[in-house]
């Protein structure tokens, strides 16, 4: 197995040389927040699958409903027309858990990157629809992470995501992340950076002419670009300054849709209410590859009352809507709800956010800590004065000690990112805590 995985496994976003250098990290099983690798060596699972197994290894419930739903009906379609029962009901259900969102109606896909695509698509559709063609640009953010596909990289915020694929679409205009502890303002206090970002956008959309915007894309809490949290007023701000100018706004909750952040999504958690909104990952507990695309009542009847349009949307997959991830998602969302896992997410963020708080005042290495909810990172540095990030070696020797410790984190620059079930107890979080100041020793 090892000797196949070096050979034939094309790994996403890793490079063979690296990996050759370190174990190799194959997981055989998972039970409550630990997996177990291929030595039998069983660790804390603190990235949580990839921010989406929020409810743990062992929820019997989605599994019953994967089971129980390939003996009913494995596969049909949702394609001009046809659909299938599961789907019908977890539109219902998500119209149930989005209407404090302004959220009503549903498009499935199968995972993040086509969420995000299909928001996209949809933006410049919308504004076609309603006789405003020439809305076709998109604004994002520095540090904003999208996924993969060609309109996702091409408003990913992160060149490592982008310049190998380019030419992107043309015209995606990026402001500033809001973020504190480095940014182009000479300040670190975040509303002061929120309005400065916000004279900014403006000053884009005097330049570029607002009937030439499509849409502001943005994570609420930034995730894969290190967990960056904006100020409270940044999210109301871009709401208010899209409002003015008839720009749509996308909130991308592929991670924060289903608790993670405290909130029972990104967008509640700062008051506003996009227009569109990306979700997957932890809406099937990481079980199936499955997303929802969640649309307002605007855009929706925007659609419905134009005949002119290309049905509700001129695209659509194969696995627009697969009965078994319909399954899966309608037994997550019930078990979410039932464990109250928002509230725990809460509770549990607050604890490790103060211990990584302690053990920044302890590690030199770490510059930064940032979190909301079970999104936390710290930034790892060379130099704390000048903030300058610390080398890939270090911040590989703080993953594999700390692994070695008993718990995986993930690494993403020079961030180490934790992100565990949100089921974990306040004994866990101890557990990543002592595991990180061990990773953090070691790495000394
Ligand atoms: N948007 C955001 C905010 C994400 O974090 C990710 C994945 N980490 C994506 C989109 C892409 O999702 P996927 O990897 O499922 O395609």
């Amino acid at each position: 197995i090892i000797e196949n995985n070096a050979r034939h496994l094309w790994h996403p976003m890793a490079h063979p040389a690296e990996m050759q250098a370190h174990p190799p990290r194959i997981v055989n099983s998972g039970e409550g927040v630990e997996i177990v690798d291929i030595q039998g060596k069983k660790v804390l699972d603190a990235v949580g699958g990839l921010w989406n197994v929020n409810l743990g290894y062992s929820c019997e419930p989605v599994k019953k409903a994967i089971r129980d739903q390939l003996d009913e009906l494995p596969y049909y379609s949702t394609f001009r027309g046809t659909t299938n029962s599961p789907l019908i009901e977890l539109s219902y259900e998500l119209a149930e858990w989005f209407k404090p969102d302004g959220l009503s109606r549903s498009f499935f896909t199968s995972g993040g990157s086509d969420s995000v695509e299909t928001c996209l698509r949809l933006a410049r559709q919308y504004h076609k629809v309603n006789g405003q063609p020439e809305r076709t640009k998109f604004v994002a953010l520095k540090k904003g992470y999208h996924g993969t596909h060609f309109g996702g990289a091409s408003v990913n915020g992160n060149q490592n995501f982008r310049r190998n694929y380019e030419p992107l679409l043309p015209g995606v205009i990026h402001l500033p992340a809001p973020f504190t502890y480095r940014n182009p303002f000479n300040t670190t206090d975040g509303a002061e950076i929120a309005a400065a970002i916000g004279r900014l956008f403006e000053d884009e959309i005097a330049f570029q002419g607002a009937d030439t915007i499509a849409a502001l894309i943005v994570e609420p809490v930034l995730g894969a670009g290190g967990v960056i949290v904006p100020h409270e007023t940044f999210l109301p701000l871009m709401r208010e300054i899209c409002d003015r100018h008839g720009i749509l706004l996308i909130a991308d909750e592929v991670i924060t849709a289903f608790g993670r952040t405290g909130a029972w999504t990104g967008s509640r958690l700062w008051g506003v209410k996009p227009d569109m909104m990306s979700t997957a990952k932890a809406i099937t507990n990481g079980y199936f590859p499955f997303g929802a695309v969640m649309i307002s009542d605007k855009v929706a009847e925007a659609f419905e009352s134009n005949k002119n349009s290309v049905g509700n949307i001129g695209h659509g997959y194969t696995y627009s809507g697969h009965p078994v991830g319909a399954a899966a998602a309608l037994a997550t969302l019930k078990e979410t709800r039932k464990l109250d896992v928002a509230a725990n997410a809460a509770a549990r963020g607050e604890e490790l956010l103060a211990g990584l708080k302690a053990l920044q005042n302890k590690h030199e290495l770490i510059g930064d800590v940032r979190g909301k909810g079970l999104m936390c990172a710290i930034e790892l540095v060379s130099d704390r004065a000048k903030k300058s990030g610390a080398a890939k070696d270090v911040v590989q020797k703080v993953h594999d000690a700390t692994y070695e410790a008993g718990v995986m984190v993930r690494t993403s620059g020079a961030n180490v990112i934790m992100s565990p079930p949100l089921i974990v107890t306040a004994g866990d979080v101890q557990t990543i805590l002592t595991a990180l100041d061990a990773g953090l020793a070691a790495a000394r």
